[in-house]
C-alpha cells in the first residue's frame, strides 16, 4: 500500500509553527476544538442524509467517544459523522480556506504577544484542528466518508508535511489520535477528560463517551448530550452559553449578551441569540459565514440561514429550531413560507429587545457595540422602515455640544424649552463639529447630531421626526432657527449691494445668494436648496457613475462678518471692480472648502489666492514700512 507524502500549503506550517512553539498556558482548549469538529460532522452527516438516507445505513446513533491509551500514550476522539475521502484530507487538514490570512499571520508574527493571541488565531481561521500540536507530538487521522467503503489515513508530526495512505474502518466517521508529549499525559486521566467535557463542550448536542481504554466500545457519557436550545434557561449556566456561542461563532472572546426563547402557540421554536462583542472580519462581507443556524426538530437543516435575520442584523449568531417546518426545507421554501415569516419576526423583536437590555443595563458596553455594529444596525431604518419606532431609541449619534454619541431621548431631554426642532448636520467630514453651519443652532445653545456615516444619508432619509419632533437639517436652504418676524423682515428688505454683486459673479455657479441667518464667526457658506441632494450625496453618486446635473446652491454671507463688512466697502468704493470680483470668489471658494469640496477649478483657485495674498501681502509692508520722512 502506497503512502503519499504532501507538504503543507505555506500558511498551515506557520500556523503549526506558533502552534508547536506556543507558550500558550491553556493548551486544554485542543479537546473543545476536536469535539467541535466531530460534532459539525456528526451534524452533517444528518443533514446529508435527508436528502440522501443511505448515508445513514449503518443505523449507528450519533457519538463520539473519547478513547484514552495509558499504555501507547495516546488519547482518540473517534465519531461516526460525516467522515473524509482522500481528497478532503489533503484538503481539509492541509490547507487554510480564508483568505486574509497571509496578512493575519504577518501580523501576529511581528506581534511579540502572539502566546495570548492563540485562540484568536484558531477562532479567526477556522484552524481548530491544528490546536491538537499543542499536546501532541503525533496525529494521526483515519477517516471514511459516509456512502464509501474506502478508509484512508492521515498522519502528520508538524512542519515537514504529512502521509496518506488506504486504511481501514469498521463504519463511517472519524478518529484523531494524539500522541501525547510526555509533560502531557494528564489527558490520558479520565478525571481530568470529564472535567474538561463539562466545562467546554457540554452544549455539544450529541453524547460524548468516555471510554476506560481501547478495548472498549461503549463508555459512560459525559456531556448533557441534548441541544442545550431546548433546554429551559434556569438549567443552562452562563458559561455553557459562552462556550456553545464561541462553538457557533468562532469568536474567541464571550459575547456582548445573548437570549434565550422558546415559543409556543400556532407555531412551536426555539431560539438562541446571541450578539458579538467585537466586529467580526466578514461584517461586510456579501457572503457572511457563521451566521444564524436553522435546526428542525433539533437536526441542523440550514448553516446560515439569511431568510431569519434581516441584513441589518448579521451581527447576530445563534440558533433558531422549529417543531413545524418540514426536514427537508430549501432556500425557495423558506423565502415564502408563512412560518418563516414568524421566526423572522420573532428573531428581530427578540433581538432587539435584547440590545434595549443591554443600552439600559450596560450603558458602556452599549456604546462599544454601537461604535462596531451601529452602522450595520441603521440600514435596518431604510430597509424596514416599519420599525422606526423600535430602532431609533436604539441608536446613537455624535453630539456637536457634547463630543459624544448621545441617544435621540438623551438629545431631546437636553433640548431648551424654545427649542422645536431636532438639529442635525450630514457630513463626511471629520471636522464635521468645526462645520459653519452649527454656528447659529450652536449660539442659541442648542445642540446638532452630527451624521457622519456612510449609511447616514440612506438610513435618515424616511425620518421625518421623533416624538413629535421633526429632523430638521442646519444645512438646508430654508432653516429657520431666529425669530420668524426678523427673518421676514431679512426676506423683504432689499438686499445690500455685496449680496447683489456677488449673485452676478457666482451666477453660472450658485443658484441665488443671501444674506445668512445660521452663522457667526464664518464670513459664508453653502447651503442646499429645498429638494437636492446633500453634497457628499452627490458625489458619492458621481463617484458610482451616476451622471446628475450639477446642483447649484445657495451662498450665504454672514453681513457681521469682518472679512464680509471690508469686501462690501470696497464694492462700495469701487462698484464692479475686478478685485471685487477675486475676493468674492474666493469668499465662495473657501465655502467649498469648509464643507469638504473641492474648488470648482484649483488652478484658478491658486492663482486667484496667490493674487489676493501678495496684494494683502504688500498692504502689510507698506503699513508695517517705517515712514521716511
Ligand atoms: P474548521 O472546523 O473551522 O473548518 P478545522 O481546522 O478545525 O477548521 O477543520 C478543518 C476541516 O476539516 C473542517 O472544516 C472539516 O471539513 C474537516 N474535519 C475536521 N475534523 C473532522 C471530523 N472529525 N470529521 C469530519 N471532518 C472533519
Amino acid at each position: 500500500m502506497a503512502s503519499e507524502k504532501y507538504a503543507f500549503q505555506a500558511e498551515v506550517s506557520q500556523v503549526l509553527r506558533l502552534v508547536i512553539h506556543s507558550l500558550y498556558s491553556n493548551k486544554e482548549i485542543f479537546l473543545r476544538e476536536l469535539l467541535s469538529n466531530a460534532s459539525d460532522a456528526l451534524d452533517r452527516r444528518r443533514f446529508l442524509s435527508i436528502e440522501r438516507p443511505e448515508l445513514l445505513s449503518d443505523g449507528d446513533k450519533p457519538v463520539i467517544r473519547l478513547i484514552p491509551d495509558k499504555e501507547a500514550g495516546t488519547l482518540t476522539i473517534w465519531d461516526n459523522g460525516l467522515g473524509m475521502d482522500e481528497a478532503e484530507l489533503k484538503e481539509s487538514l492541509g490547507t487554510v480556506a480564508f483568505s486574509g490570512s497571509r496578512r493575519f499571520l504577518e501580523n501576529l508574527k511581528s506581534n511579540p504577544g502572539q502566546a495570548q493571541d492563540l485562540p484568536k488565531l484558531i477562532g479567526q481561521f477556522g484552524v481548530g484542528f491544528y490546536s491538537a500540536y499543542l499536546v501532541a507530538t503525533e496525529v494521526t487521522v483515519t477517516s471514511r466518508k459516509a456512502g464509501s467503503e474506502l478508509a484512508f489515513r492521515w498522519q502528520s508530526s508538524g512542519e515537514d508535511g504529512f502521509t496518506i495512505e488506504p486504511s481501514s474502518r469498521d463504519s463511517a466517521g472519524t478518529s484523531v489520535t494524539l500522541k501525547l508529549a510526555d509533560e502531557q499525559q494528564e489527558y490520558l486521566d479520565p478525571f481530568r477528560l470529564k472535567e474538561l467535557v463539562r466545562r467546554y463542550s457540554d452544549y455539544v448536542p450529541h453524547p460524548i463517551e468516555l471510554l476506560s481504554g481501547p478495548a472498549e466500545t461503549s463508555g459512560e457519557t459525559v456531556n448533557h448530550a441534548s441541544a442545550l436550545w431546548q433546554r429551559s434557561p434556569k438549567d443552562v449556566s452562563n458559561d455553557d452559553y459562552v462556550e456553545f456561542y464561541k462553538h457557533l461563532s468562532r469568536d474567541w472572546e464571550p459575547p456582548l449578551a445573548w437570549k434565550h426563547f422558546h415559543i409556543e402557540g400556532t407555531q412551536m421554536f426555539s431560539g438562541l441569540l446571541f450578539v458579538p462583542k467585537r466586529t467580526p472580519l466578514d461584517l461586510f462581507d456579501p457572503n457572511p459565514t457563521h451566521g444564524v443556524r436553522l435546526h428542525v426538530r433539533r437536526i441542523l437543516v440550514m448553516e446560515n440561514a439569511e431568510e431569519l435575520v434581516p441584513r441589518w442584523l448579521r451581527f447576530v449568531k445563534g440558533v433558531v429550531d422549529s417543531e413545524d417546518l418540514p426536514l427537508n426545507v430549501s432556500r425557495e421554501l423558506l423565502q415564502d413560507s408563512r412560518l418563516v415569516k414568524v421566526m423572522r419576526k420573532q428573531v428581530i423583536s427578540q433581538t432587539l429587545e435584547l440590545l434595549k437590555q443591554v443600552a439600559k443595563d450596560r450603558p458602556d458596553d452599549y456604546q462599544a457595540f454601537f461604535k462596531s455594529f451601529g452602522p450595520v444596525l441603521k440600514e435596518g431604518l431604510h430597509f424596514d422602515p416599519d420599525l422606526k419606532d423600535e430602532l431609533l431609541p436604539l441608536l446613537r449619534f455624535e453630539s456637536a455640544a457634547q463630543g459624544k454619541p448621545v441617544s435621540l431621548d438623551e438629545y431631546v431631554a437636553a433640548m431648551p424649552a424654545e427649542q422645536k426642532d431636532i438639529y442635525y448636520l450630514m457630513s463626511t467630514q471629520k471636522s464635521a463639529a468645526q462645520s459653519p453651519h452649527l454656528e447659529r443652532a450652536r449660539a442659541r445653545g442648542y445642540d446638532v447630531l452630527l451624521l457622519t456615516d456612510a449609511v447616514d444619508p440612506f438610513a435618515m432619509e424616511s425620518l421625518e421626526e421623533y416624538q413629535e419632533k421633526k429632523f430638521v437639517s442646519v444645512s438646508s436652504a430654508d432653516l429657520k432657527l431666529g425669530d420668524e418676524s426678523e427673518q421676514k423682515a431679512a426676506e423683504a428688505a432689499e438686499k445690500p449691494a455685496i449680496v447683489q454683486r456677488s449673485a452676478r459673479v457666482l451666477e453660472s455657479r450658485v443658484a441665488d445668494v443671501k444674506p445668512s441667518s445660521r452663522l457667526t464667526d464664518s464670513p459664508a457658506c453653502l447651503v442646499i436648496p429645498e429638494g437636492a441632494l446633500p453634497p457628499h450625496l452627490e458625489r458619492l453618486m458621481r463617484a458610482s457613475g451616476r451622471e446628475l446635473p450639477p446642483t447649484r446652491r445657495v451662498l450665504e454671507l454672514n453681513l457681521e462678518h469682518p472679512l464680509i463688512q471690508k469686501v462690501a466697502e470696497l464694492e462700495a468704493r469701487e462698484p464692479g471692480s475686478a478685485r471685487v470680483a477675486d475676493w468674492i470668489e474666493l469668499v465662495y471658494e473657501q465655502a467649498l472648502l469648509a464643507e469638504g469640496s473641492p474648488p470648482d477649478d484649483p488652478a484658478e483657485f491658486a492663482k486667484r489666492l496667490s493674487r489676493v495674498m501678495t496684494a494683502a501681502a504688500t498692504q502689510e509692508l507698506g503699513a508695517a514700512a517705517p515712514s521716511k520722512a
